[in-house]
């Protein structure tokens, strides 16, 4: 049989290569660390593999297929993390894969590639490397790798689905859902969050995290340390109202010092990459939104003066004394007063307005 014999080969390699041994673990668990320390290069792999092909669909506009490739990249990073916690828990440390090109195609290409080569690995190599570690019985390992098995037969579903979506009329009218789901617990991958537990792992629902086509932009908030919570949360509820109007933006280019100084460390994106056009909105638009975020949270509701006091009463006295909606005012709203609402939303995170927010939306008006 060759299969078993490639990975006996493929064992040993990764045993030499293997730099740090964990010497208990490694004797009574041989075969399961070898075939652990193959997953996790696998999946180190996978997942710049999937970023890649999110980034080239991005390119292509091809915004929910970038969504989808989002999940599975960070499906496996959960996989990988995951692999890498039962080696470190054998005192073994995970081998990092050796760089490699990521070679990535066209969008529908490489949808075609990732449903080609999932196959024989679901069909045969998992089932494989599973009878090869269940004699030595370590049940957490087994149990890991059959998830990761479940999950990727989830990711060629999804592939196949939206390919067959694509091909179907040339594409025209291909319904792919925008955002999918996945499961913090396994890197379960669906389109709807399951209704009670995950199916996969059975963790509770609240594991599922979204992933769309603002991934890029939120993973490069969320490492930000500069930023508290609400901070992180004003940048994305920016971000988000660039996105929903990319439709109507033009290309702009920004110069290499628009990535430097104080405010775009502060609250910027991280170190330069090929920055999509709503991130350059952003990052344009940033000496702005530090004013807003600072001019907002200047605002002392208990020291105001009298002109804001008087502009209070008259919208107390107008709307009401609790929070107050604009929104629901009869009539149309012009545009430019829907604009600046916007902004308030954004900053303050609510659409009922607080005393707070109402007085930052006269200093807008002001302005
Ligand atoms: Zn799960």
């Amino acid at each position: 049989m060759r299969k078993p014999g490639l990975i006996i080969c493929l064992v040993s390699c990764v045993l030499a290569s293997s730099g740090v041994y964990g010497g208990e673990a490694l004797s009574k668990y041989p075969e399961t660390v070898a075939v652990l320390q193959l997953l996790y290069a696998d999946e180190s792999k996978a997942m710049q593999s999937y970023w890649a092909c999110a980034e080239q669909a991005h390119k292509e506009k091809q915004f929910n297929i970038e969504s989808f490739y989002a999940s599975l990249a960070i499906s496996k990073s959960i996989r990988v993390e995951a692999i890498g916690v039962m080696l470190m828990d054998m005192e073994i440390a995970p081998v990092e894969p050796a760089e490699s090109d990521i070679r990535v195609s066209s969008t529908k290409f490489n949808l075609k590639l990732l449903t080609n080569i999932q196959l024989p690995k679901l069909e045969k190599r998992y089932p494989i490397l599973l009878e090869h570690i269940k004699p030595e019985g370590h049940a957490v390992a087994i149990q890991n790798i059959s998830l990761a098995w479940k999950v990727d037969v989830q990711h060629r579903e999804l592939a196949e689905e939206i390919l067959s979506s694509l091909e179907s009329f040339f594409g025209i009218g291909a319904k792919i859902p925008d955002a999918f789901y996945v499961c913090q617990g396994c890197g379960s991958t669906v389109v709807d969050v399951p209704d009670l537990t995950c199916p996969i792992c059975e963790g509770p629902i609240s594991d599922y995290v979204q992933a769309d086509a603002k991934w890029r932009f939120n993973r490069a908030i969320e490492g930000n340390e500069l930023l508290s919570d609400q901070e992180k949360a004003f940048a994305v509820r920016m971000y988000d109202y660039i996105y929903a109007a990319e439709h109507d933006q033009e290309e702009i280019e920004l110069g290499a010092e628009a990535f430097k100084g104080q405010l775009y460390v502060r609250w910027g994106l991280g170190s330069p990459r090929e920055f999509c056009l709503c991130e350059k909105i952003y990052v344009a638009g940033l000496e702005k939104m530090s004013q807003m975020w600072a001019g907002y949270n200047s605002i002392d509701a208990d020291d105001l003066d009298e002109a804001d006091k008087t502009f209070l009463k008259e919208m107390h006295d107008k709307y009401g004394d609790g929070p107050i909606n604009l929104r629901r005012e009869k009539g149309k709203v012009p545009a430019e007063v829907l604009k600046l609402l916007d902004m308030v939303e954004i900053v303050s995170g609510r659409t009922e307005f607080e005393d707070q927010d109402l007085i930052f939306l006269r200093a807008l008006i002001g302005s």
